[in-house]
């Protein structure tokens, strides 16, 4: 059976109030999270000034968010690889078991999942040298099904499934999530209008079927954590409306992760 998930939020809920990663940290550890993703602004900052060799996070970093690649970087492996390199000293530092990238590109032009298998592949092969997962996220315009053949062709990549981001596409998390089973490496979890556009709430806020998704996940052998994201819940600048709907997202996530834990 796989281990209990444990309740996050990425560090992004509070990067637009200004405040530094250690207290973001400190704030979502405050609203009841057990865990955290790592933004792509805070680790593109605390990378660029060094200070990640000296920043102890209020709460385990388990999930990282990676920025877009470097263009020149976007279709070259080696390129990508030394750019990828001091990211991965930095996500090993702090225990970081899954980076999330992007998808490069549109699924339906010519070239998009070579150039996938190829800088992807590359970099997995390098941050599982550090036990790091590398994980690539379905888009709105890059859905799910669109991954498959990058998989087929790079077996070390596996799915950071976006229910927001599937609900958009016209798919079910739950079914995503099934049809990735022992590939599901991380996950971005917040719920949608059912509305064909990109929009990320607390769960419980929309039309996401949360106890088929915890399931899904469950008999997927996921792993990883439950880790919420969730930008249209921000307040930007202030920190004390920010804190209170992570907060919310807190309580929201026990209810569910319990709801699961006491079903037959
Ligand atoms: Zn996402």
């Amino acid at each position: 059976m796989p281990p209990s998930m444990r309740s996050g939020l990425w560090t992004g809920m509070f990067r637009p109030c200004g405040v530094t990663l250690l207290r973001a940290t400190e704030l979502l550890h405050e609203a009841g999270f057990e865990c955290a993703e790592l933004c792509e602004r805070y680790a593109a900052e605390t990378l660029a000034d060094g200070s990640w060799k000296r920043v102890e996070p209020a709460l385990p970093l388990t999930q990282c968010h990676a920025p877009r690649l470097p263009e020149d970087a976007a279709g070259d492996a080696d390129k990508a690889v030394a750019w990828f390199r001091p990211w991965c000293a930095m996500l090993f530092r702090w225990g970081v078991r899954t980076c999330v990238f992007h998808p490069l590109g549109n699924p339906g032009v010519a070239g998009a999942i070579a150039a996938n298998v190829r800088v992807f592949g590359a970099i997995a092969a390098v941050a599982a040298d550090s036990g790091i997962r590398i994980a690539l996220e379905n888009l709105v315009a890059f859905r799910a099904s669109a991954l498959i053949p990058v998989f087929d062709a790079a077996p070390a990549l596996g799915i950071n499934v976006d229910t927001a981001h599937a609900i958009a596409s016209g798919d079910k998390p739950e079914e995503v999530i099934a049809a990735f089973a022992g590939r599901v490496f991380g996950v971005h979890l917040s719920d949608s209008d059912g509305e064909p556009r990109d929009l990320h709430l607390i769960p419980g806020r929309g039309v996401a079927d949360w106890p088929a998704i915890v399931a899904a996940l469950r008999r997927a052998g996921y792993d990883g954590d439950f880790h919420l994201e969730i930008p249209h819940e921000r307040v930007p600048g202030d920190v004390d409306a920010t804190f209170a709907n992570a907060c919310k997202a807190a309580r929201a996530a026990r209810a569910i992760l319990s709801e699961r834990s006491s079903a037959p």
